[in-house]
């Protein structure tokens, strides 16, 4: 019979369920580093690529919110000369329509969108 050889433990002091005593953890170790053996878990280098995976997470959600505001702002911003510029083409249509045969089935479709714009153009506007 022979004696098996004493299995590395983790050298990580970890709580118990109170919180309030620790203990060694129980965990066989995997990896060595500062001179001391860890666990998997408990290895000072898995610590810190856990910790800056998180941090580079919270940053890469706090820049996507910001680019979404900005893009937000800047559609807000546009928002005034776009409405102009569809009253500007909404009035070269009505022109056009006025002006030019159009098929009766077109003026219909026409006159079906101008009602539609037009009912929207005072919601839409900036007020000056
Ligand atoms: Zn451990």
């Amino acid at each position: 019979m022979t004696i098996p050889a004493p299995v590395e433990r983790c050298s990580k002091r970890v709580s118990d369920k109170t919180g309030v005593f620790t203990h060694p953890c129980p965990n066989k170790a995997t990896t060595t580093e500062n001179g001391k053996p860890y666990c998997t878990i408990h290895a000072p280098s898995y610590i810190r690529e856990k910790r800056n995976a998180k941090r580079d997470a919270k940053w890469a959600a706090r820049e996507e919110a910001q680019a979404k505001a900005n893009l937000h702002a800047r559609q807000a911003s546009l928002f005034p000369e776009l409405v102009e510029a569809a009253k500007e083409a909404l009035e070269i249509l009505e022109t056009i329509h006025n002006t030019y045969h159009v098929s009766p089935n077109m003026w219909v479709k026409l006159t079906i969108a101008f009602a539609k714009a037009r009912a929207l153009m005072p919601e839409v506007e900036t007020p000056k």
